[in-house]
């Protein structure tokens, strides 16, 4: 889609280092992040929201991308959320899914 922000960020229209990347998606660095890692998963063809999805294998990219990036920044025992708003509570029109950690812990 033209004017969409992620789909210049997928075609490389807009410079990001790529924390992940596959044949369905590409990861990067949220802009203004809310935790230390915060990493914006992103279908590379452009989907609206989470209803619209179709595809099995975007989910297991993303499952397998997450899953590479909470090992690498040893997310697992500090905390983190995977989220992914949609119906409107979502800003930007291209469907993603945040992974954001540390998330303070109660003790
Ligand atoms: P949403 O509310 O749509 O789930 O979240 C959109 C997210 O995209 C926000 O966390 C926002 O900071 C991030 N974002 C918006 N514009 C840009 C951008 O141009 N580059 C990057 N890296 N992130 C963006
Ligand atoms: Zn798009």
């Amino acid at each position: 889609m033209e004017d969409c922000i992620f789909c210049k960020i997928v075609r490389g229209e807009i410079p990001k280092e790529f924390r992940y990347k596959d044949d369905n998606i590409v990861a990067f660095d949220d802009i203004n992040p809310a935790a230390k890692t915060h990493v914006i998963f992103a279908p590379k063809e452009h989907i609206k929201a989470f209803e619209d999805l179709t595809s099995d294998a975007i989910l297991g990219s993303v499952r397998l991308g997450m899953q590479k990036l909470i090992s690498e920044k040893n997310l697992a025992g500090v905390g983190y959320k995977i989220i992914v708003n949609g119906g409107g509570a979502q800003i930007v029109d291209h469907l993603h899914f945040h992974l954001i950690g540390p998330i303070g812990l109660k003790v």
